[in-house]
């Protein structure tokens, strides 16, 4: 089974150069089962995206697609007038979605592109659409089996356990904990599961102001993972105002309690196979942000612990949009602050120099005699956030 993140984002849709890493689109995540279908939870504005390439992909008979809504707030539906797949005849889709308070999918959906909230309404959609209530229940579907559990959010939520031959995936959004009953439903949903996605939108101390605002911490999500023995928490439903550093920083701080703890990041995929093991984490930052482009030829490098005398010489060989690779000498701890100092050569129109910055060590790992650091650097003016 394989899931891919199309977005992971609370509330609106976040562009901007702070939140490129982990990315702005609003929640969208996509699972091919293991005999290859498609089944999408929520419609944030990340389905576009998914739908882009959907259409690219459609085979002469059409797409047989299911969709599972967790709730219909703004986020986790804004991005349905524009899936393309919906425009197709040849498509079908399925949508699962919970009756809220006598209204059903189908209105509450039909009503996004009435007039004049939108140009066209609903029956432009071509495409073939299939209304179901889901509630409290377990559904056999395709190869897999989905099983939906209520979870505390204003106006209702549904979260979804998907078991698969080859494992479990667990996906729990807008869940505020400390009601007994749904803190129970969600760790029914997450037992034994190989990846949980969990709403962390709030640090612990932001929480302590928004209590009923319907969403949980990195804490709770830890402290689920570990009553239900969870593999690996993926923190999922980012707040809108926090940035790709403060977001960096939050997880260093979460891993120290649950090392195998993740930050949903737009582009990522997962795999989810018991039985070949194959690496679980392919991210598509790799593909998009991360990668290092080398540099013409390798500069002097020192770099310093914030506050502390000695440096370490080494070289700056590639960067990447948000940072480098060293190799260094000695061990350096993930969260470690840094400042770095580069020697940038003479070029025809300017004298040598040296370049300042503020980094963060984010990885570090043992590279034969050496160890291999990941250090982001602080982009001016990107504060705290
Ligand atoms: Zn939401
Ligand atoms: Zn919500």
């Amino acid at each position: 089974m394989q899931l891919t993140f199309w977005g992971v984002r609370k509330s609106t849709p976040t562009p901007h150069p702070r939140t490129l890493k982990y990315g702005g689109n609003t929640p969208c995540v996509e699972i091919q089962t293991p005999e290859g279908h498609r089944i999408i939870f929520d419609c944030g504005t990340g389905l576009t995206h998914l739908g882009k390439q959907l259409s690219t992909a459609t085979p002469p008979e059409g797409l047989r697609l299911m969709v599972f809504l967790t709730h219909f707030h703004w986020d986790h539906i804004q991005g349905l007038p524009f899936f393309a797949p919906l425009y197709d005849a040849r498509n079908q889709v399925y949508f699962h979605c919970f009756e809220n308070q006598g209204m059903t999918g189908k209105d509450a959906l039909g009503g996004l592109m009435l007039n004049p909230y939108f140009p066209v309404d609903m029956t432009v959609m071509k495409g073939q659409k299939n209304f179901y209530t889901v509630g409290e229940e377990t559904l056999q579907l395709f190869d897999v089996e989905i099983t939906s559990r209520h979870v505390n959010h204003p106006q209702g939520c549904l979260g979804f356990r998907v078991r698969a031959e080859t494992g479990v995936f667990v996906y729990v959004t807008d869940h505020e904990h400390g009601v007994p009953q749904f803190d129970q439903n969600v760790r029914l949903l997450a037992e034994g599961a190989d990846v949980l996605v969990y709403d962390a939108q709030y640090t612990p101390a932001e929480y302590r102001s928004h209590v009923g605002w319907g969403h949980s911490t990195w804490e709770e999500g830890i402290s689920v993972a570990r009553d239900a023995g969870v593999r690996d928490l993926v923190l999922f439903h980012h707040d809108p105002d926090h940035s790709d550093l403060f977001l960096d920083k939050m997880l260093i701080q979460a891993r120290a309690y649950f090392p195998q703890l993740h930050g949903a990041m737009e582009g990522t995929q997962v795999n989810i196979d018991r039985v070949r093991q194959v690496p679980t984490f392919k991210s598509g930052i790799e593909q998009r942000y991360c990668q290092r482009v080398p540099l013409p030829q390798p500069l002097a490098v020192r770099l310093r612990r914030v506050g502390q005398p000695e440096t370490e010489q080494t070289e700056l060989q590639d960067l990447s949009l948000d940072g480098s690779f060293f190799l260094v000498d000695h061990e350096w701890d993930i969260g470690t602050e840094l400042e770095v100092e580069v020697d940038v050569p003479a070029g025809p129109d300017r004298p040598a120099s040296v370049l300042r910055v503020r980094g963060t060590v984010a990885r570090s790992e043992k590279q034969q005699e050496k160890t291999g650091i990941g250090v982001t650097f602080r982009a001016r003016g990107a504060g705290n956030q």
